[in-house]
C-alpha cells in the first residue's frame, strides 16, 4: 500500500491537450522512485497532480490511504506533507535573500518565529546553502538556485519530496552534488520522487522506476526490469 496512490488518473490543459490518461501508480513510504519518461510524457503534470496543485478530472488520488476530495483542509494538509521543487528554480525564488527565500513556506505554515528559524537554520546547513545566506538569489549560480530551492521545500519538512528534473542543467560534479543531498534527505526519513533522464542515475539512486509514455504509465517495478529493455 503506497504513501500516494493514484488510481487512473486523467488530466486535461484547458486546450484539450490530454496530458494524464488513466494513470495509476504507487509511491511506497521511504522509497527513492524515478520517474522516467521523454519530453512531453506527462511527468510535469504528473508532478503537479500528485502535491494537489491540479485536480483530475477523473480518477483518485489518496494519501496515507485517505481519498482526496480537494477540500481546504485536505489541500492544506497535503501541502504539508508532499512538497515539490520544480525544474526550474527562478520559479520558485523570489526573495530579497536566500534566508529569506528558505523561510517563506515555514512562515507560510503559520509557525512561531523560533520554529521558523530552527527549521531554516537546519535547511541552510543539510543543503550546504549557509554561506549563501545572505546572498541575493538573482546573483547565484544555476546549481546554487538548485540547492535553495530544495532547501525552501526541505524546511516544510514534507515526507515526500517531488523534484521534477533535480539533475537538469547541471554539470556532472553539480550532478554529483544534488545527488549527495538526495541521498542526505532520504537518510534523514524523506520520501523521494524524481523525474531524471540519465539511466545510469536511474540504475544507481532508484529502487523503483516508473516509466510514462503519453500520459500513461507503462511500467512501474525494479529498474532491473526498464534497464533491460534499454
Ligand atoms: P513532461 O514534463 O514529461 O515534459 P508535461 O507534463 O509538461 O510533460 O506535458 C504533458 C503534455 O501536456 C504535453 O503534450 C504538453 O505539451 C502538454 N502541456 C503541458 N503543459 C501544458 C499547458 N499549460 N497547456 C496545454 N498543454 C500543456
Ligand atoms: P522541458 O524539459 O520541461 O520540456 P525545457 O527543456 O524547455 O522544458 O526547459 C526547462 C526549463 O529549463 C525552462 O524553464 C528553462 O527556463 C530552463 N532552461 C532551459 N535551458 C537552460 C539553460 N541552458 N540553463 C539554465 N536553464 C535553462
Amino acid at each position: 500500500n503506497g504513501m500516494l496512490t493514484l488510481r487512473d488518473v486523467h488530466f486535461a490543459y484547458a486546450d484539450g491537450t490530454p496530458a494524464l490518461q488513466g494513470v495509476s501508480l504507487d509511491i511506497p513510504r521511504g522509497g527513492k522512485t524515478a520517474i522516467v519518461g521523454a519530453n512531453g510524457a506527462g511527468k510535469s503534470t504528473l508532478f503537479l497532480t500528485l502535491n494537489g496543485t491540479l485536480r483530475p478530472s477523473q480518477g483518485e488520488i489518496k494519501l496515507d490511504g485517505r481519498l482526496m476530495t480537494y477540500g481546504r483542509r485536505d489541500l492544506e494538509q497535503w501541502r504539508r506533507q508532499v512538497g515539490l521543487v520544480f525544474q526550474d528554480p527562478d520559479v520558485q525564488l523570489f526573495s530579497a535573500s536566500v534566508e529569506q527565500d528558505i523561510s517563506f513556506g515555514p512562515l507560510n505554515m503559520g509557525l512561531t518565529e523560533d520554529e521558523v528559524r530552527r527549521r531554516v537554520e537546519e535547511a541552510l546547513i543539510a543543503t550546504g546553502t549557509e554561506p549563501l545566506r545572505n546572498r541575493p538569489v538573482h546573483a547565484l549560480s544555476y546549481g546554487q538556485k538548485k540547492r535553495v530551492s530544495i532547501a525552501g521545500v526541505y524546511a516544510m519538512q514534507p515526507d515526500v519530496m517531488v523534484l521534477d528534473e533535480p539533475l537538469a542543467w547541471l554539470d556532472p560534479a553539480g550532478q554529483q552534488e544534488i545527488l549527495a543531498l538526495l541521498a542526505q534527505l532520504h537518510r534523514a526519513g524523506t520520501t523521494l520522487v524524481m523525474a531524471v533522464h540519465q539511466m545510469d542515475v536511474v540504475a544507481d539512486w532508484a529502487d523503483m522506476v516508473i516509466v510514462l509514455q503519453a500520459g500513461q504509465v507503462i511500467y512501474q517495478g525494479a529498474p532491473q526490469g526498464v534497464l533491460a529493455q534499454q
